[in-house]
């Protein structure tokens, strides 16, 4: 417990009932015979309910994370464990992502992963084949006894949640080509807070790179608008003027969508929780985000960078 800051009420929510229901535990078994974790079991995810059951208006959704649980950075911010030499990657992965998330009955899937920089390619083409699969595999809806709010012949929609590929241009276009709906990278954080908060090898500008790169490419090589998206977690000490002046810069990158959420500590070793920022301050920003033209926006203390993902889809009717 971080002494300084007391965790406010907003944030105790505790997990929605259902999540031991047995559709839960089914999916939960299969995931595990197959091999796969999600971030929403790994990160005891308060949304978990609500994304993993659709309904309500929004889409089903839920984030896995492929090319294992070790990542070869250290985030000050992140609870994932890190090696220099993780173990290599499961070839079936790909194959078995698409196997899972067609038997789950998902509208909406994320697909995220540790940093790979032991790997001749950072993982871009596992990443990439991971996608390309799901997209000529799976539709949406499926069997899983999901509530569903897609129409059973559609794709699944497929966001990619990418490390920076340290910047690597052909390996942004791996992925930017792959056939994925969104393009997400997170800054984590404002410029001014890049080198307290993240591994040295990660900065602003390698990740607003990284964002332009992929719309660009996506464009000129692929001739499609690539929805690009981005996370910053507020309460690591950033003031309002940083936010804004960073929304400004990821804007004029071309990014789309903009989520905020709360930073929390995982441990004791990580950074410390500097503020928890009020409901009605990630009301503030949202607005901000908005006004300075963001196509969709979600804010709010239990916000993580999946919440919602799909909502924009339906809203929009992009597909
Ligand atoms: Fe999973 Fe993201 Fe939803 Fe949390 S917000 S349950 S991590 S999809
Ligand atoms: Fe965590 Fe991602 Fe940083 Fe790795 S690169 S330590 S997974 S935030």
């Amino acid at each position: 417990r971080d002494k300084t800051v007391r965790k406010p009420e907003w944030l105790k929510r505790t997990l929605p009932g259902g999540t031991e229901d047995s559709k839960y535990s089914k999916i939960k078994s299969r995931l595990k015979e197959l091999k796969l974790s999600t971030v929403c079991e790994e990160a005891k995810c308060p949304n978990l309910g609500e994304c993993w059951g659709g309904g309500d208006g929004h889409t089903a959704t839920a984030t896995i994370m492929i090319m294992g649980d070790t990542c070869t950075r250290g985030c000050k911010f992140c609870a994932v464990k890190t090696s220099k030499a993780p173990p290599p990657l499961d070839k079936d992965e790909p194959e078995n992502v698409a196997k899972a998330i067609s038997e789950w009955g998902l509208d909406y899937i994320v697909l995220t992963s540790v940093d790979r920089d032991d790997l001749e390619d950072q993982g871009a083409g596992h990443f990439a084949k991971t996608i390309k699969n799901l997209k000529e595999k799976v539709k949406g809806g499926g069997e899983g006894g999901f509530v569903s709010n897609q129409d059973k012949d559609k794709r699944i929609l497929v966001e990619a949640l990418t490390p920076d590929f340290r910047g690597e241009d052909r390996l942004i276009d791996t992925v930017a080509l792959s056939g994925l709906d969104v393009f997400a990278h997170n800054v984590e954080t404002v410029p001014e807070l890049q080198t307290h908060a993240r591994d040295p090898r990660a900065n602003w500008d390698q990740s607003i790179h990284v964002l332009k790169r992929a719309k660009k490419t996506a464009k000129d090589v692929g001739g499609v608008d690539l929805i690009t998206k981005t996370s910053i977690m507020l309460g690591l000490g950033e003031t309002r003027t940083q936010v804004y002046e960073a929304l400004k810069l990821l804007r004029e990158a071309g990014v789309d969508v903009v989520t905020f959420g709360q930073y929390m500590r995982p441990t004791k070793r990580h950074l410390k929780v500097e503020e928890y920022v009020t409901p009605k301050a990630f009301d503030m920003y949202g607005k901000m985000a908005e006004d300075l033209g963001f196509l969709y926006v979600a804010s709010g203390p239990m916000v993580r960078s999946s919440y919602r993902a799909g909502e924009f889809f339906l809203r929009n009717e992009l597909r």
